[in-house]
């Protein structure tokens, strides 16, 4: 089957991309990016759908993944899902590019832990017998600038559950953040660095409070009142 151009305008950017690394670059080859931009001058974020190819299974490596390579390079490794196919664009290999390494690797990143609840592998949760089971989803993130982008992040099987098409969106996350109070904001940092929500002397005192019996709340709230005046 003879593959359409790249040049063919009625195809999309990312199609386009995916023929111009296989025509132009060629399987194995290396490529600057000032080379894709000049390929596409009229085509918007080309970088970003040089990236968003690697969803489909095309392997592209930079100077990351090979340290033989500068800055500026780039080797298409190998090609992957025929985007340019009608149906094809529609079906990300998420779950193939995330290979075994990698896997344990964002685990480990992640302590092992469940980035939204907090529990860990094995542990059980608290209102069931159950042991939590952890699996690496990948999320779509909107960033500051409106982008959009992926990431992988370590969930327990429970807090992963409907939420396979779940945003995070980091402009309300610093939002949220410039909202809170100085003393929010210290407690906040504490938490990051710690990677971990540690109770603070103001929760402890709260939770022991909400402990006591009406008559001692009501005798610890009025001892309170006095000490602000
Ligand atoms: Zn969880």
């Amino acid at each position: 089957m003879t593959l359409p151009s790249w040049q063919n305008k009625n195809l999309g950017g990312r199609a386009r991309t995916a023929l111009w690394l296989l025509q132009v670059v060629g399987v194995g080859k290396t490529f600057k990016k000032v080379e894709l931009r000049e390929a596409f001058p009229d085509a918007a974020q080309i970088d970003r759908r040089l990236r968003d190819l690697r969803d489909y299974g095309w392997k592209i490596d930079t100077s990351r993944d090979d340290p033989t390579l500068t800055q500026q390079e780039q080797r298409f490794v190998a090609a992957g899902a025929e985007v340019w196919l009608p149906g094809q664009a529609k079906t990300p290999k998420h779950k193939a590019s995330i290979t075994a390494a990698q896997r344990n690797k964002i685990l480990a990143a992640d302590n092992y832990m469940c980035r939204a609840c907090g529990i860990a592998a094995g542990e059980t949760y608290e209102d069931t017998l159950t042991p939590a089971v952890l699996n690496v989803a990948r999320r779509k993130v909107v960033l500051p600038d409106g982008s959009t982008d992926h990431h992988t992040v370590t969930e327990c099987k429970r807090c992963g559950v409907g939420s396979s098409e779940r945003t995070v969106d980091v402009t309300q996350v610093l939002a949220q953040v410039r909202a809170l109070s100085p003393m929010e904001r210290q407690a906040l940092t504490t938490w990051i660095e710690a990677d971990q929500r540690t109770l603070g002397p103001l929760e402890k005192a709260w939770g022991t409070y909400r402990s006591l019996p009406e008559h001692l709340r009501k005798a610890v709230a009025a001892e309170l009142a006095d000490d602000n005046e």
